[in-house]
């Protein structure tokens, strides 16, 4: 990285969105226009042995009580080698004539979930992907220590079309100086809904979902997971708690391995029902602080890349989904999974 490399946090001044302008992450004007070429690395960054190629480990899981950086872990945490937002410096806010702009300061982090190369998430046993999860958990209670960060997004990419640059099954997490948009619009509405009602939009959505059945995907005892009523996507899938549980890390300890399962289960069903689609998937959680505890309920919102956003979308915030909701659920529900696939 450049010395005293900087990328920077710019406000649109009309909707009041906040774009990053990162570029160390790589290109230069002229690279655009070049058709892509793109070479695979030879030796893959996440794999053991490889430790070298990422930057030091943050934290990692390593029962067999092996030496930090070095072969023997299940799951590390590493900073991204090319971070969107870098973690050292101020947060100096300043105008640029009628535009506001603030250092891009923030944490960008890797989570390599399994030393296997050649498996995805939902192929791990329910134990390793409850480590994920659980190291997910562990990251957001460190990081909300630091008092410049108001959000913290975690996020998988899988696959090219989801923007996943290195193929070995990682998510992400990217701590942010200020709350997303995205997200302060949901906290929005359901801070009106419970003005409003006294009852938490996500509770009631729960409710209804648990009644009509039709959109439902999966289901256990403490989460569910079904199509959204105005799913954006086809098969966009929406996994949350059933109990109130407005922050990610306010999960009971003894809920991560049920949340486990049922992840896997969801993310097995997308691979095997759509011929493993490339995916994003996002856990949207209370900002850091009280305040939200009431109203929000945390969430993962699951979206297979299976359309491309286009002009219509882009120009108008409307999307155009065509598949139903309920015969993405039914489809998803109904799909026979065996039992290997499953278990463990
Ligand atoms: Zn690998
Ligand atoms: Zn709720
Ligand atoms: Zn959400």
């Amino acid at each position: 990285m450049r010395d005293n490399y900087m990328p920077e946090l710019r406000k649109d001044p009309i909707i009041g969105r906040w774009v990053i302008i990162s570029t160390e992450r790589g290109k230069r004007p002229s690279d655009f226009g070049r058709t892509e070429k793109r070479i695979s690395p030879k030796v893959c960054p996440f794999c053991p042995g490889n430790e070298s190629a990422t930057p030091k480990e943050i934290i990692a899981y390593r029962p067999d009580g092996s030496e930090p950086n070095t072969p023997g872990w299940t799951l590390r945490v590493v900073s991204n080698k090319y971070p969107a937002l870098i973690i050292e410096g101020d947060l100096t806010r300043e105008p640029m004539g009628i535009y506001d702009r603030m250092n891009g300061i923030g944490a960008h982090e890797v989570i390599i979930e399994s030393p296997s190369h050649d498996l995805d998430l939902p192929d791990l046993p329910v134990k390793e992907v409850r480590n994920v999860l659980w190291a997910y958990r562990e990251r957001c209670l460190d990081l909300q220590r630091d008092h410049r960060f108001k959000y913290i997004l975690l996020f998988k990419n899988h696959g090219k079309a989801a923007g996943a640059s290195v193929e070995h099954t990682h998510s992400q997490l990217i701590a942010t100086p200020i709350i997303p948009k995205r997200v302060a619009e949901e906290l929005l509405g359901a801070r009106k809904y419970h003005d409003y009602k006294e009852r938490c939009i996500f509770c009631d959505i729960i409710r209804q979902e648990i009644s009509d059945q039709d959109r439902i995907v999966s289901e256990s005892e403490s989460f569910i997971a079904f199509e959204p009523y105005a799913s954006r996507f086809p098969f966009e899938t929406w996994l949350m708690p059933k109990a109130h549980i407005s922050n990610y890390i306010e999960t009971d300890i003894e809920m991560y391995e049920e949340m486990a399962a049922i992840l896997k289960d969801v993310l097995m069903r997308l691979k095997i029902g759509l011929a493993n689609p490339s995916y994003n998937y996002v856990i949207h959680t209370a900002p850091v602080g009280e305040e939200y505890r009431e109203f929000y309920h945390w969430h993962i919102e699951i979206i297979p890349k299976l359309t491309r956003v286009a002009g219509f979308e882009w120009g108008t915030g409307f999307y155009i989904n065509p598949t139903r909701p309920e015969d993405a659920a039914q489809f998803l529900r109904e799909l026979i999974i065996s039992r290997e696939k499953i278990s463990v």
